[in-house]
């Protein structure tokens, strides 16, 4: 292809919302074997939902709330921020009528009054969850493995809820006070509505896609399952992200990679061709070769194929 035809190509994509850093990422594009796609926030709407929360011991519902949100309270992720939204309505909101129970106007703006916790030494433990202190005693709110490396035990019911909310597509969030296993909390994580058609049409393409994420293994095969995707690598530490692409790289593959988050980042860089989701991080976005700025994963193939007729133009 011809500086021009690049150049031209370039604005195509522009266009088309699909923002392309160089002519040699466009190139690279064509001969594209494997699309690693990151799960929460690029398959998914990343809009994170509780669906369940079950208290196992003695303590009120409205306590248990409390306590895990305000454990959540510091987190920024997608999953904290649930949680946190969801205790915030069971409090102020009414549950049948919707409206606020004081009848004053609470917008996204007006802080809610102080309703959380005290809580010390917060730390957010990469892709496992949270853990602080309140009133001198421990809380931990995330995964097994979190809740495990603590000496945590997880009793069969719980268990048994976590395994059936997992086979629902779903994450179940496990907490823990005073190293006791208190209750569950189910999130769930729509697809996108393109998801299942854009996977099918990289089947046709001859593109194999794959599927990673920092999750558990059984929400992870759900998920897949829904969309149509095969090949899954689950619970990986947001370190692993960039060794999962090297591995689809042996043999000299080109292997794309789309994400949205900052644990992405270092997998972005490492892929032959990195496309970052318009709405994720700015260092995401940063590590990316594209950018689909319309936030629609139909623009993979869009990519895909606007590199194909670039390339195979005979001129
Ligand atoms: P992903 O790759 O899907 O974006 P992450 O690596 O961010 O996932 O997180 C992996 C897992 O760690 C989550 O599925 C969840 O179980 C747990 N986790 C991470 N952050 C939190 C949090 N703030 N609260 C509860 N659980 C969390
Ligand atoms: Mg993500």
């Amino acid at each position: 292809a011809t500086p021009t035809a690049v150049m031209v190509s370039t604005g195509v994509g522009a266009s088309n919302g699909v923002l392309i850093k160089g002519g040699d990422a466009l190139e690279r594009a064509q001969k594209i074997k494997y699309v690693i796609f990151d799960k929460t926030g690029t398959l998914t709407q990343g809009k994170a939902t509780v669906t369940d929360a079950k208290v196992f011991t003695g303590m009120d519902r409205g306590q248990f709330l409390t306590l895990v949100a305000s454990a959540e309270a510091n987190s920024e992720h997608p999953l904290g921020k649930a949680i946190l939204e969801y205790a915030r309505h069971f409090h102020f909101f009414d549950q049948s009528s919707g409206a606020t129970k004081d009848g004053k106007n609470y917008s996204i703006e007006t802080k809610y009054p102080g309703w959380l916790l005290d809580v010390s030494d917060f730390s957010a433990v990469p892709g496992k969850g949270v853990k602080c202190f309140t009133d001198g005693k421990q809380v931990l709110v995330g995964n097994r493995k979190l809740l495990t490396e603590s000496g945590v035990v997880i009793p069969n019911h719980a268990e048994n809820f976590v395994v059936e909310l997992e086979e629902s597509a779903k994450t179940g969030i496990l907490v823990a006070y005073n190293n006791v296993l208190i209750g569950v909390i189910g999130i769930a994580d729509p697809l996108k509505r393109e998801a299942t058609v854009v996977i099918e049409g990289l089947k046709k393409m001859g593109v194999c896609p794959v599927m990673v994420t920092g999750d558990n293994w059984r929400t992870a095969r759900a998920v897949a399952k829904e969309v149509g995707i095969q090949d899954v690598r689950a619970e990986v530490m947001p370190a692993g992200k960039a060794d999962v692409i090297h591995s689809f790289q042996k043999g000299g593959s080109v292997v794309a990679m789309v994400g949205d988050g900052i644990n992405d980042s270092p997998a972005l860089a490492a892929a032959d061709v990195g496309m970052a989701i318009g709405a994720g991080t700015d260092i995401a976005i940063e590590a990316a070769d594209f950018v689909l700025m319309r936030n629609n994963l139909e623009d993979v193939i869009t990519a895909i194929d606007l590199s194909r007729k670039t390339f195979s133009r005979i001129r």
